[in-house]
């Protein structure tokens, strides 16, 4: 079978490997849909948050189809349509444990859940990126459509955090210097944008809400200034969220204000326990990510995916295709 491996010193291959068996706990599953991510390219480049050794097959936001399960598994069945968790205690899947990039893959009948049948194979990989972002939502305490969001970043995540927000009813506010994903983030239910570069990006603010600033500011960027700025965004008592990562940078930032306007200031990790009700709410909201997906490319071909991710600065999210059944 054709699986992407990461080689090493930012080196891939489409290689054939042996079809992999499964344990008695365990589902063989065909790939349908796989998202690249930012942290894949981490891990190509040899670093991530978590100890892993190369090579490794990535792939950790993904959508599949069961072929076989083990003597043990109660949950699922042959031609069953999943999705997958990603991290697993210790590990992480499509890290430290190999992932979904491959015509067939393994994973643990615990990490699996069944995905809702109006969902695409494309909206199902992209369940895991929206966990992270709905997951934001969740942890902003009471959001509701009283609240004005800024959500600094439109990224993957930080379009995730504006599809569910605005789902919920908040009136979302994005700051974004690239047009196009401005424009996306609008697509998905953003109000109005702001461009976070602009000097005075605090007064267009004070404007767009009659002074009262954010009650909710969602740092999606991971940018260290901007990490300082949404401090400045956040109106009194404020409910700040940071999903963005940043890894040893630093930025001065006017802390006093976490005292002065009374902020709650909070910071977030993947999307922890809330799989399921993350699939409850796509299914029901309507939300659809698929805009996301600027391009996508067959297994065979996953080495220009790769290239498309690193090379192309307007791709928002890639992803591998593939219709392989043993
Ligand atoms: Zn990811």
């Amino acid at each position: 079978m054709k699986a992407l491996q990461f080689l090493g010193d930012s080196r891939y291959a489409v290689s054939e490997l042996p079809t992999p068996t499964i344990e008695d706990d365990e589902v063989l599953l065909a790939a349908r849909s796989v998202g690249i991510c930012h942290s894949d390219v981490d891990l190509l480049q040899g670093r991530y948050i978590i100890p892993f050794s190369f090579p490794v097959i990535p792939g950790h936001e993904w959508s599949a189809e069961v072929v076989a399960t083990g003597r043990k598994v109660t949950r699922f069945a042959p031609g069953d349509r999943v999705v997958g968790e990603c991290v697993i205690g210790q590990e992480h899947f499509g890290f430290s444990i190999s992932g979904a990039a491959a015509e067939l893959f393994v994973a643990k009948e615990g990490w699996l859940h069944q995905l809702p049948d109006d969902l695409t194979w494309t909206q199902g990989a992209l369940v895991e990126p929206f966990s992270c972002g709905y997951y934001a939502t969740v942890r902003a305490d009471n959001l509701d459509a009283s609240d004005t969001a800024v959500v600094l970043g439109a990224g993957p995540i930080g379009l995730g955090v504006v599809a569910a927000a605005a789902a919920r009813g908040v009136r979302v506010i994005v700051a974004e210097p690239d047009p196009t994903r401005a424009a996306l983030a609008q697509s998905l239910g953003a109000e109005l944008t702001l461009d976070p570069t602009a000097p005075d990006v605090g007064e267009q603010l004070d404007e767009m809400t009659g002074g009262r600033r954010a009650d909710v500011v969602f740092e999606a960027s991971g940018k260290p200034a901007a990490m300082a700025a949404a401090l400045d965004l956040a109106g009194f008592r404020a409910r700040l969220v940071y999903i963005g990562i940043d890894v040893g940078g630093s930025a001065p930032a006017a802390l006093g204000q976490i005292q002065s306007k009374e902020l709650q200031v909070r910071g977030i990790i993947g999307s922890p326990g809330v799989w399921p009700q993350t699939l409850r709410f796509l299914a029901r909201s309507g939300v659809d990510l698929s805009p996301l997906v600027t391009s996508s490319y067959d297994l065979a071909s996953a080495g220009e995916a790769v290239e498309a991710v690193l090379q192309d600065r307007s791709q928002v999210k890639v992803h591998i295709t593939s219709s392989a059944t043993p």
